[in-house]
């Protein structure tokens, strides 16, 4: 058995990454940059006005000031402004010659075509030429998140073909007799299969896309044959069920079948110790514990690497200590325990507490989890107000 660290280590230094490609900004959201970017023109381009005003020149001391023109926003300006002149401009177009202050329409008092400033203040309200960014300056690194703002910024500078990572290609096989489809009704000993969904939502949450997923009985013959009919179509594979030593858990044996070297099979963590980590020339796969508590746990600390390795992200850990909102009965252990949670923001501040669940097979204290408590050592029955580590569960 290693530890999670070693688990870690393990899954980093042995997953692939995936060739990027290039994919249109419209299709780029949530993909991971592969490129440093840097921008080739001055950000903003050209000096600008920040405020609807009048452009004038500070240094000039005149009463008043004729209106000589009007500059719209894409427009280029071909006039100068002279002593007592100045010209009406609005936010975001383009200073003319001669000009180097934008009196606020606020603080002037227009009669006739003339302005005559009410005050005089040494604020130029003008966006500067190179202030934001200076040409060849680096703006993104790769292993970046396309989120809202990189993808604004990417089509600021007029890169609309980035360099991503693909959508990562996931096989999941679904183990176990007891299963049924979530719309059947159980008969006694069945259980519907909840993994399969739980699994969809993570992988689409995680860049990437089911290319399969079948619920299959604990028949040796019959996974592996499903394993290979899919076997050039997956980047990932993922099996829910048969990671243990029972004798219908068949995923080592699945694996060797397949030819994938096995990297570890048990990790000293609760929920979550028997799972299964291999890999095969570009290709990845788990075979995870089927207990759903056990599914998401090893998901959100260990498969969750995987798939940012596979991608080119960065490795996230956003581990925070927050306090505990109210005690709850803890069985102190010497493994690594996360432990289902949901951080709260209240009264402007941030609190954790634990969802409830007895055991590993209990699927109601999934509901609300945004975040695991990472409780170690002997810790018995935190109290409320206790810091705990706390894994946040999406992005930061
Ligand atoms: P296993 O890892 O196959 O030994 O399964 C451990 C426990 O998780 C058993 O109680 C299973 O019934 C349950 N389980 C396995 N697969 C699923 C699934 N897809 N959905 C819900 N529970 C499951
Ligand atoms: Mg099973």
């Amino acid at each position: 058995m290693i530890s999670l660290l070693e688990a870690r280590a393990l899954i980093w230094d042995k997953t692939p990454s995936l060739s990027p490609h290039t994919e249109p900004l419209a299709e780029a959201y949530g993909r991971i940059l592969r490129e440093d970017v840097h921008t080739t023109d001055d950000l903003p381009a050209f000096d600008r006005a920040a405020m609807d005003g009048y452009a004038i020149n500070c240094d000039d001391g005149s009463a008043r000031f004729r209106i000589v023109g009007e500059i719209q926003p894409g427009s280029t300006p071909e006039f100068k402004i002279g002593v007592g002149e100045c010209a009406r401009i609005f936010t975001g177009a383009r200073l003319p010659k001669g000009a180097s202050q934008v009196l606020m329409q606020e603080d002037a008092k227009v009669e006739d075509n003339f302005v005559t400033p009410v005050q005089r203040t040494c604020t130029t309200y003008i966006r500067y030429k190179g202030e934001d960014a200076r040409s060849g300056d680096l703006l993104l690194t790769a292993g970046t998140m396309l989120g809202q703002g990189e993808l604004a910024l990417l089509a600021a500078i007029g890169i609309t073909e980035p360099m991503v990572s693909p959508q990562i290609r996931v096989a999941h096989l679904v183990t176990g007799n007891e299963l049924i489809a979530p719309e059947q009704t159980p008969l006694l000993g069945q259980i519907r299969d909840s993994n399969s969904t739980l699994v969809a939502a993570f992988v689409r949450q995680n860049n990437g896309s089911l290319v399969k997923q079948e619920r299959l009985p604990d028949d040796f013959n019959l996974l592996l044959n499903k394993a290979r009919s899919c076997d050039g179509d997956y980047d990932l594979l993922l099996v829910s069920g048969g990671a243990s030593v029972g004798d219908y858990d068949f995923g080592n044996r699945l694996l060797s079948a397949l030819g994938y070297g096995i990297h570890f099979q048990k990790v000293d963590l609760r929920p979550g110790k028997p799972l299964i980590f291999a890999t095969r020339g570009s290709k990845t796969a788990f075979v995870l514990p089927g207990n759903p508590v056990s599914h998401f746990v090893t998901l959100h600390v260990e498969v969750r690497l995987a798939l940012e390795k596979l991608t080119g992200a960065k490795a996230s850990w956003p581990m925070l200590k927050v306090r505990l909102m109210e005690g709850f009965y803890h069985r102190s252990s010497k493994r690594d325990n996360f432990l289902p949670a949901q951080l709260i923001a209240k009264n402007g501040e941030v609190t954790v507490r634990a969802l409830r669940w007895k055991s590993s097979g209990d699927v109601t204290g999934l509901a609300g989890a945004n975040a695991l408590l990472h409780m170690t050592g002997e810790t018995e029955s935190p109290k409320a107000g206790d810091i705990i580590p706390t894994l946040l569960l999406g992005a930061l």
